[in-house]
């Protein structure tokens, strides 16, 4: 299969490619910067799609990007990068003479309002409430394909909470400090921690690339993509911690969370949800980590 991704040179791209790749599928990239392998996003609406069975969008402005302020023009960024990416995507897709059997959408949990309690599946209902929720929303809408064209192309989004791998991610950022010793948890600590092995986000979005086994549905099917073990912040901190070796006994206030990274980003750490990966379990997905120890093992090595 040929396979057209977008933001494919990024931390959950790479993965992708080299999974991809292992099956022995092409893979074109689509990416702000021309290169072997590449098309730019110009490009992709100057000449339209290229052949393809399946697509792929990951684009988007990082939101933990340590080098950027918070501020309205990162927001406006971090909107703009994602909606407009996977609108000239879809536009593409539906002018396409061949449109791919397969497009897939990477999204995010943050659509589901964090609670301790309320259990999320791909079923529950939800509709904006702060702005990253918002953001949600107009993303995954950009993506929908007209119903003639959906009528043969499969759409699924995935929406993964936090994606640990050593290359990239929340992970790249944490472990210095955890490896100095100087880990903790953040916030209270209690709250959900819905989190997702690269590999197997990798391996969810190749199962959704798959040809359908029946007529596509005019809707994207959901699948959310989080590993099936519910865990908190404090139980990912204390093993993040033990398998190091090191202590984790600086807790960072979510009061200094708000401050230094602004409260509407700050709720990804410092508040969570528990999401559960009903159809994704349902679609026969099977885990290589579907638990904490097995995943943070591979990531730091011991
Ligand atoms: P990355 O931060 O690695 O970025 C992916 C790619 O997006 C980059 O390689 C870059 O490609 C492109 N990109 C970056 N900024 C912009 C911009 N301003 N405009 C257009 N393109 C841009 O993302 P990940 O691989 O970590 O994540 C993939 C997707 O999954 C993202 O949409 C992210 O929001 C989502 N996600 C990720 C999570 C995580 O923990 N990593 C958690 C939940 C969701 P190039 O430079 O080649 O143009």
């Amino acid at each position: 299969m040929r396979v057209l991704i977008g933001g494919g040179s990024g931390f959950v791209g790479r993965e992708l490619i080299r999974l991809l790749r292992n099956k022995g599928h092409e893979v074109t990239v689509i990416s702000r910067q021309p290169g072997p392998g590449k098309i730019t996003w110009g490009e992709l609406e100057s000449s339209g799609l290229p052949p393809c069975e399946g697509a792929v969008n990951l684009a988007g402005e990082n939101l933990m990007n340590p080098l950027r302020w918070w501020n309205e023009s990162y927001k406006k960024d971090l909107f703009s990068s994602r909606i407009d990416t996977t609108k000239t995507l879809a536009q593409a897709i539906a002018a396409s003479s061949s449109p791919p059997h397969s497009w897939v959408l990477v999204s995010g949990v943050a659509c589901y309002q964090p609670s301790l309690t309320a259990e999320y599946t791909e079923d529950s209902e939800w509709s904006p409430f702060d702005l990253l929720s918002r953001l949600v929303k107009e993303w995954e809408a950009s993506a929908l394909l007209p119903e003639n064209v959906a009528k043969n192309t499969k759409q699924v989004v995935i929406r993964p909470g936090a994606v640990l791998g050593r290359d990239g991610g929340a992970m790249k950022q944490m472990l210095l400090p955890f490896w100095l010793g100087l880990g903790g948890t953040l916030g209270s600590g209690t709250q959900p921690f819905p989190w997702i092995h690269v590999s197997d986000l990798a391996g969810i979005i190749a199962h959704a690339l798959e040809p359908p086994a029946d007529t596509p549905s005019p809707s994207a099917q959901v699948l959310n993509g989080v590993s099936p073990a519910l865990n908190t912040n404090y139980e990912f901190t204390k093993e993040l911690g033990r398998l190091l070796r090191r202590p984790t006994i600086f807790p960072v206030p979510g009061f200094v969370m708000n401050a230094f990274m602004g409260s509407e980003r700050a709720v990804v750490l410092t508040q969570g949800q528990k999401v559960i990966p009903k159809r994704t379990l349902e679609a026969g997905f099977q885990y290589k980590y579907p638990d904490l120890t097995s995943a943070l093992k591979e990531i730091v090595g011991s």
